[in-house]
């Protein structure tokens, strides 16, 4: 039988669901509401335990909870639900508490946004010297949607403009003209969600025009672990494999940025397979994830998922702190329980799983990484480095903040040591001023 990745926007129409209670049943309806749903057959069929329920962590990761939501807001939508069937009314209440979820982080719309002989490129984003991010219009939906998802407000609808862009060309030129460009990551949403043929009107010019800048393809991707069948069996995976190896026989590296979450999703045979292919044509697997509670918040679901995805042939890349958006107060965990998991992980297994970086933070000055919690005479603090910076200069610089255990995002943190500000905000602030001065003019 020919799998394909069935897509269900409704779960009314998995015959599994029969197995949840009325309360479970009511979140999903309720939450579904605010935030976006949607799952496939490999995910219902191969990586849910519809058995353990209450503590799957795939269901969770992807079936609204009801603690996604505040008390209030889930009885507001609730209210609503009970009270209406008219889809505007339940979409201006929905629109209402997806205003209090901070919809846009970390200024993920409007900064960086780079330009080409006096025009922004939407659908770009340069923020590190040598990698650009690219948003193919079509690659910004997902095979299944998580709940924990930062970019959850391009599938429900709210975006007046999502990051996109069908310039193919624009992006070439982009690269050829910025030579210390090595890398352009693609990403969405997951751009394995297009078609060959589409994806390939993206690649062929950078094929074409030979950028000797250009070093690295990545693609940012789920589809390894929730629709692996992609690589396997899918209408065009033939074409797909084929244009991988023609990115690497023009001698760019191809790197797929898989975002594995839970050990489960390397278990599958498909999943296996899917690798093996990949690996036996040249594309290089790096894995990344954030670490989420109810999810993977255990220093030996870490370590068990680097083992394995080395002993399939991937290499552990990052370990991300989710972002301060949506149903974050349902997943966060504080920055000192993050590092926790991640030293404890990091102990437990041996080098060669230990190319992971994190915890890490992707805020406005940077990629922000945990180093730990220590004591410099007398002051309990927290030691921080930067992985990337907006300015190059910032990276793998020691920092340092109070201590505070609660906190689960950069904007918690104050500057040690009676400071007022961390090194690189007088910097920081000039670079947004600026931009917002070219903006306007
Ligand atoms: C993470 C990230 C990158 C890639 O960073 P690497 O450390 O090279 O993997 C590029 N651009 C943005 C905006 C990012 O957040
Ligand atoms: S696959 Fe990635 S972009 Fe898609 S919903 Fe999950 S986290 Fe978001």
């Amino acid at each position: 039988m020919k799998l394909q990745s069935y897509l269900l926007h409704n779960y009314k129409n998995i015959p599994q669901i029969n197995l949840l209670s009325p309360e479970q049943l009511e979140a999903i309806e309720v939450v579904g509401n605010v935030l976006p749903f949607k799952t496939n057959n490999y995910v219902v069929n191969e990586l849910i335990n519809w058995n353990n329920i209450e503590n799957d962590p795939m269901f969770k990761l992807t079936f609204p909870q009801r603690g996604m939501l505040s008390e209030f807001n889930y009885n507001l939508m609730l209210k609503t639900l009970k009270s209406t069937s008219d889809k505007s009314e339940i979409k201006r209440v929905a629109n209402l508490i997806r205003m209090e979820l901070n919809p846009h982080p970390a200024g993920q719309m409007e900064h960086n946004v780079p330009e080409f002989n006096g025009e922004k490129i939407e659908g770009m984003q340069h923020k590190y010297r040598e990698t650009v991010l690219f948003f193919p219009s079509q690659g910004q939906t997902c095979h299944a949607y998580c709940t924990f998802c930062f970019r959850w407000t391009q599938f429900v609808g709210m975006d007046e403009l999502k990051f996109a862009s069908k310039e193919a060309t624009l992006l070439r030129d982009y690269v050829s003209a910025n030579k210390e460009v090595t890398d352009i990551l693609f990403t969405g949403g997951d751009p394995m969600i297009m078609k060959a043929k589409v994806f390939a009107t993206y690649i062929e010019p950078l094929l074409d025009s030979d950028i000797p800048n250009l070093q690295t393809i990545r693609i940012g991707t789920k589809a390894l672990g929730y629709f692996p069948y992609k690589f396997i069996s899918d209408d065009d995976t033939d074409e797909m494999l084929h244009l991988f190896e023609r990115i690497i026989k023009k001698g760019i590296n191809l790197s797929l940025m898989a975002h594995f979450s839970h050990p489960v999703e390397l278990e599958t045979a498909a999943v296996q397979t899917a690798i093996k292919r990949l690996l036996d044509i040249g594309v290089q697997i790096r894995t990344q994830s954030p670490v989420l509670k109810h999810i993977n918040d255990k220093a030996n679901v870490w370590a068990e998922m680097w083992r394995k995805q080395v002993n399939l042939g991937c290499i552990p890349y990052y370990m991300f702190i989710p972002r301060d958006t949506g149903a974050q107060d349902y997943f966060a965990i504080s920055l000192e329980r993050a590092w926790k998991i991640y030293q404890k992980a990091f102990q437990r297994v041996s080098g060669v799983c230990r190319t992971v970086r994190g915890p890490s933070m992707s805020c406005t000055p940077g990629k922000v990484q945990i180093l730990g919690v220590t004591e410099i005479q007398g002051e309990k603090v927290f030691a921080l480095q930067m992985l990337q910076g907006r300015n190059p200069d910032w990276a793998v610089k020691p920092f340092f903040a109070e201590y505070n255990p609660q906190a689960i995002w950069l904007d918690d943190l104050k500057p040690a040591f009676g400071e007022h500000k961390f090194f690189f905000e007088d910097e920081l602030d000039e670079m947004l001023l600026q931009e917002e001065y070219l903006q306007a003019g």
